[in-house]
């Protein structure tokens, strides 16, 4: 029968496939997780009998709309935008918001899958959601992006609130957009109310929240290492991507001693074999959140480095290599590549940007490997600190953000260590950390009954 509860996992992954066509990143994100998740309940009847999996892997609800505004010239542009509500089994949707041309329904099915494990792994309760829209904000105009902003929210508010559905940044959505998005909520409900997570600390935004998703992959680095007797300082690094969440990791890898080489952006990578500094990295943040300028512009201003025009930083020789970009930037041949260099530990601070023919390379050489589910848990995690300070009307200090942070990325490294440790002593990151954001969902949905 269709219905036989014991289906095997390539059973399975034919009707994943079969039921969502066209969405490549959807079937790799439920695929890497499938293939942990029935070894685990292979002698647990009560999961197979609940079709736990198999309900996970189809998103509770869907919500696509037309969102509509005015470019500076006047003309009409229209836009899709979705919210992807995927499991609220142990707390409200939450996840972040992508503006980007590439984004489609599949890729924002994949992030809200992603995410619903990320935030079970934290401990805190959320459920996992995902936004966005296939919006360019690239080249936009303040205005023209505050206008799409509040179009997006015309259309979004209707479905989410603080104890429903808790919307946050993502790939070209930073604290302008959410400010905007936030604005217009307010705007249309009269409610002040947390119902948006990395707002600005003067209205409601938690300490450490931009630096969350950096620092953090880089302490669940610190802690692969610390854990296979090893350290961060005095290493050379590679990072990806030039947003929030590489610069973030820059500047901790930086303060912990280690040499960070590269930085890049979809045109490229620069190369500046001296190192990054404080300095710098302060340079770059400048050139991003308020020029809005090209990582290549680097390479113009500080001599002795080099920009790589439409080339991935992963053949430059490292110790440490945190992909901080987007998802499938780091292919198998690349992973080799790193591998043959002599790369140490791998730190995802972007969701899925290691495709799973690479992630298989990274095991078979038992490099330290944490997928993006786990390392950059950080910044939904301090989300969810954001949403309890707004429910207690309360702003928690610098200090006390930072150590909570810190034990949060331990606790995560802990569970992985706890779920993903082979008889040989090898850590599995990947299965720990599916496991382990696999079993609470899931021990709650049997809690709830069908
Ligand atoms: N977009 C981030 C992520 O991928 C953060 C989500 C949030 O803070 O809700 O986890």
């Amino acid at each position: 029968s269709i219905y036989d509860r014991h289906v095997d996992f390539p059973t399975f992954m034919e009707g994943v496939k079969r039921r969502n066509p066209g969405q490549p990143e959807f079937v790799q994100a439920v695929q890497e997780v499938a293939q942990d998740i029935f070894s685990f309940i292979e002698d647990k009847e009560e999961y197979h009998a609940a079709q736990i999996l198999r309900r996970i892997a189809e998103p509770d609800r869907i919500v696509s709309f037309r969102v509509c505004w005015e470019d500076d010239n006047h003309n009409v542009r229209v836009q899709r935008g979705w919210r992807v509500q995927c499991n609220n089994a142990i707390g409200p949707y939450k996840g972040g918001i992508r503006f980007h041309p590439s984004v489609t329904e599949g890729t924002l099915k994949f992030l809200a899958f992603e995410q619903t494990f990320k935030n079970s792994l934290t401990g805190l309760p959320m459920g996992g959601g995902k936004g966005g829209a296939n919006f360019n904000p690239k080249g936009k105009s303040d205005a023209e992006v505050m206008r799409f902003c509040q179009a997006f929210m015309t259309e979004l508010y209707r479905h989410i609130g603080p104890d429903t559905d808790v919307p946050a940044g993502d790939i070209g959505v930073g604290a302008r957009e959410i400010g905007y998005m936030f604005g217009q909520y307010k705007r249309i409900t009269n409610r002040w109310e947390g119902v948006l997570t990395g707002k600005g600390t003067e209205y409601g935004g938690s300490k450490m929240r931009p630096e969350a998703t950096g620092y953090g992959a880089v302490y669940f680095m610190q802690n692969m290492l610390k854990h296979a007797g090893n350290d961060v300082a005095g290493k050379t690094a590679i990072v990806s991507g030039s947003g929030n969440v590489a610069t973030h990791a820059a500047e901790k890898l930086t303060q912990l001693g280690a040499k960070v080489l590269t930085l890049s952006d979809s045109g490229g990578f620069i190369h500046d074999p001296e190192g990054l500094n404080q300095e710098k990295i302060d340079w770059i943040k400048h050139l991003k959140n308020v020029k809005r300028g090209r990582i290549s512009e680097y390479a113009d201003h500080f001599t002795g480095s080099s920009f790589h025009a439409d080339k991935r930083p992963w053949d430059v020789p490292c110790e440490l290599a945190l992909p901080c970009a987007t998802q499938n930037e780091l292919n198998e041949e690349e992973a080799r590549e790193l591998v043959a260099n002599g790369v140490i530990a791998v730190s995802e601070g972007a969701n899925m940007p290691t495709t799973l023919d690479g992630v298989k390379v990274f095991h078979d050489a038992h490099t330290l490997y944490a997928p993006g589910k786990a390392a950059n848990a950080g910044g939904v995690a301090v989300s969810g600190l954001e949403m309890s300070q707004n429910s207690e009307r309360i702003s928690w200090n610098h200090e006390r953000l930072g150590q909570m942070l810190t034990e949060l990325m331990e606790g995560i490294h802990e569970k992985c260590v706890e779920y993903g440790t082979s008889e040989g002593g090898y850590v599995d990151y990947v299965r720990g950390a599916n496991i382990a954001g696999f079993k609470k969902v899931a021990d709650a949905m049997l809690a709830f009954g069908v």
